[in-house]
């Protein structure tokens, strides 16, 4: 029988329960058995959700306290020993302790979950690690399915994606020499599951859909035989990208079935169908697990009715990776515009189109005269209807747009004049000094500030008072940074809750959701706005901050603007166009901001692109296409301004080493990047590649309320001077400063400042 499952679904709750059940056991307000009960509660109301919908199996080991990853490990055995954990008898409270730290003990560190923004934390791999002992949460879990009537698919990160996601720290060369210990630690799980009567086994190998050195690839088959030999049946799972160029190593694994993300990379289908093993289960990964938007149903099913020819029963429907990264449940979208509601799919409402497809598909291949089930009919029917609608709404379709578009040529995306030429006029009309100083954008956001904006929002403040607020905190901030002697200044940003949002909430074409949370780590989620439709910028967006912060002072201060692909990578994108496109319509709508930023007065501009990196996909081959056009984007929203203006740009904390040459095409006059926690290492490649605009190496880490030396910042200055020339190197934090308190920004900023008058009287 053809059957609907998923991979996942997300845990966190449709009102974040777990967040704040979480959060309150940490604060110690309740007990672990409050804590436990939540959990168990989520779970009960997830599984009854995929049963209600109809699905076949639902889906156990998806769940997890704080991240998936240290999940495995735990069930394992293989938390990291610098710990010290009893592995016989690990504690929630040790777990905790792995993934937040304590005053002993550093946290594991966390990293990006592939190319989602979800963080998992990093396996540490050393020649001690064992695979002995562990936890029995998966099995307590099983159990807890089965008590209640469920069919259970068990869900677990495949042996060799584990060993791939950790770091070696020390006493081995790779991490591939742990694979003879974790696999009987597998085993053993993969027979207590079969003991447990678990029909089907999800291991999760997403490493496949990666480009993998010959000795990862070659493992996959030693492993999977030994894995296979007594186990339920295993569906191995890949997603995020395609495998066909893994055919002939897939199609020969002894497993039951696999799972391919057919959203993601829908070509696949066809390359890997023709060979497809005869008996094996194909679970076609057709409803987008990463995207918000109605799957097309009709379409799927016109596309798969072949397929199922083919495979018969052997098909699967599924959703193409796990519901985790998007929120829960559209029916609280209780303020969303009734049309776009209607253009949307949560992971409640992705249920439903997975068993709707999945019962089209059984009819189409049933003896003619039997009817469809009414409500599938009906699904389909209102798919169609929302579709539609979408295709040709007026409020995605924005004729202003589609005419600025037409017009965009070569030259919007070149500046004038060259950097050497600019640079020269800028340094006369700035007149700064050596090692000029200046911060990321951010200050102290207090509780005052985001109670005033709170308040302005549910309109309980008026405007003007909200106006005078927010002009009062500029005033601070202005003359804070003067009283520190900064050369170079910003107002602060008081009025924004978010970059991306600030942003969002006054260009047309997005559209925000009340309870959209999707986990970003532990306990921690964000609300990514969606994007609709066209991009347009209907007014001025910072102008009158800026404009207002600039009157106070004589110095410059930076007008401050959100680039185009961290506006994109941080929200749900539209599906009916590239990414490339709309990434060009936000560069657009920045572009006019830009100008008019100049227009006011406003001498030099900061495009921030902290998600610039994180947009890279996951095959390097497909790495230049993506700057490509990203860059493009910049320059389209930055190029625009005369050569007097100072295009500035900032990124966090990441690797530029390997794509250098796009970050210099971007032209900005100065950048300034996240540094100082890599010692300055991160700069090195610049040195390298001799990268030619001016550059503001971060000096301290804004992450800590730790107030640094003075000693300090000049050591890491005279580190930077040995790679940048002292005319082009400028001295500011790592990041903005939003999350600090006063006391420890005005300590450290003055150290700072002070570091860069010594460092200019040195000489
Ligand atoms: N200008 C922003 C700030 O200072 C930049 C934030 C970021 O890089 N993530 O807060
Ligand atoms: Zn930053």
């Amino acid at each position: 029988m053809t059957q609907a499952h998923i991979l996942g679904f997300p845990r966190i709750g449709a009102q974040r329960e777990l967040k704040f059940a979480l959060e309150a056991y940490w604060r110690g307000d309740v007990t672990a058995a409050t804590l436990q009960e939540t959990g168990r509660e989520l779970r009960l109301r997830h599984w009854q959700q995929q049963a209600g919908a109809g699905l076949d199996m639902v889906t156990v080991g998806d769940f997890a306290w704080y991240d998936q990853v240290l999940n495995t490990l735990t069930l394992l055995g293989a938390l990291p020993e610098r710990f010290g954990f009893n592995a016989a008898a690990l504690t929630l409270d040790d777990y905790f302790v792995a993934a937040r730290g304590n005053t002993q003990h550093v946290a594991m560190e966390m990293t990006k979950w592939f190319d989602t923004n979800y963080h998992y934390l990093v396996p540490e791999w050393t020649a001690d690690t064992s695979f002995d002992g562990g936890a029995d949460w998966l099995f307590d879990e099983l159990a807890e399915a089965q008590a209640n009537g469920y069919r259970a698919k068990v869900v677990l990160l495949g042996p060799l994606s584990l060993l791939y996601l950790g770091k070696v720290k020390q006493g081995l060369q790779h991490p591939l020499e742990l694979l003879v210990r974790l696999l009987p630690a597998y085993q053993r799980v993969l027979a207590r599951l079969l003991a447990a009567g678990v029909e089907w086994v999800q291991l999760d190998e997403p490493i496949l859909a990666l480009e993998l050195a010959p000795q990862w690839l070659d493992a996959f088959p030693v492993a999977y035989r030994l894995l296979a030999a007594q186990s339920p049946k295993i569906l191995l799972a890949t997603y995020f990208e395609s495998v066909q160029d893994r055919a002939a190593l897939l199609h020969a694994l002894p497993v039951a079935g696999v799972h391919l993300d057919l959203v993601r990379a829908p070509q696949q289908l066809e390359s890997l169908l023709p060979d497809w093993p005869a008996g094996r289960v194909l679970s076609a990964g057709v409803v987008d697990g990463r995207n918000i938007w109605r799957a097309d149903l009709s379409h799927l099913l016109e596309w798969l009715k072949p397929v199922q020819a083919r495979l018969g029963d052997d098909l699967w429907i599924a959703a193409s990776c796990s519901l985790q990264h998007v929120p829960v449940d559209l029916e609280a979208e209780t303020a969303l515009d009734a049309d776009i509601r209607d253009w949307l799919a949560f992971a409640v409402q992705k249920l439903a189109e997975i068993q709707a497809l999945k019962q089209a598909l059984i009819h189409a291949a049933a003896p003619v005269g039997k009817v469809i089930h009414a409500a599938v009919a009906a699904q389909f029917a209102a798919a169609d209807r929302a579709l539609a609608q979408r295709r040709h709404s007026s409020r995605i379709h924005n004729p202003l747009v589609q005419k600025r578009l037409a017009q965009v040529t070569a030259a919007d995306a070149e500046r004038s004049s060259v950097f050497s030429q600019r640079i020269i006029g800028q340094q006369q009309r700035f007149q700064l000094p050596l090692f000029p100083t200046t911060t990321i954008g951010s200050f102290p956001q207090t509780a005052a500030i985001r109670q005033a904006r709170a308040a302005y929002k549910r309109g309980a403040l008026a405007h003007l008072d909200y106006l005078e607020a927010m002009r009062a905190e500029i005033r601070h901030v202005i003359g804070q940074q003067l009283a520190l002697d900064i050369d170079v200044l910003v107002h602060g940003e008081p009025e924004r809750n978010d970059m991306v949002e600030y942003f969002g909430e006054q260009l047309w074409g997005y559209a925000f959701t009340l309870n959209g949370w999707v986990q970003s780590y532990g306990s921690r989620c964000v609300k990514p706005p969606v994007i609709y439709g066209d991009v347009y910028r209907p007014e001025e967006m910072t102008v009158s901050w800026s404009r207002y912060a600039q009157s106070l002072t004589v110095r410059p201060v930076k007008g401050m603007l959100t680039g185009p692909v961290t506006m994109l990578q941080w929200s749900f994108v539209r599906d009916d166009q590239p990414r490339a496109l709309t990434a060009l319509q936000i560069a657009l709508a920045l572009r006019d901001e830009v100008s008019d930023l100049e227009k006011a007065g406003i001498g030099m501009i900061q495009i921030d692109e902290p998600a610039f990196r994180e947009g890279l996909p996951l095959k390097k081959r497909d790495w230049a296409a993506y700057l490509d056009w990203a860059v493009h984007a910049f320059r389209v929203c930055s190029a625009g301004v005369r050569d007097e203006t100072q295009i500035h740009t900032h990124m966090c904390y990441s690797e530029f080493n390997d794509i250098l040459p796009w970050i210099a095409a971007m032209d900005a006059d100065v950048i300034t990047i996240e540094t100082s926690r890599s010692d300055m290492e991160l700069l090195d490649g610049f040195g390298s590649f001799s990268y030619p605009n001016e550059i503001g190496p971060g000096v301290y880490d804004i992450h800590s309320p730790r107030i640094p030396r003075v000693s300090e910042m000049q050591r890491l200055l005279e580190k930077a001077r040995s790679v940048i020339p002292d005319s082009r190197l400028w001295v500011n934090p790592d990041c903005g400063l939003k999350t600090r308190g006063w006391p420890e920004t005005l300590a450290a900023l003055g150290n700072m400042v002070q570091a860069a008058k010594l460092l200019r009287a040195a000489v």
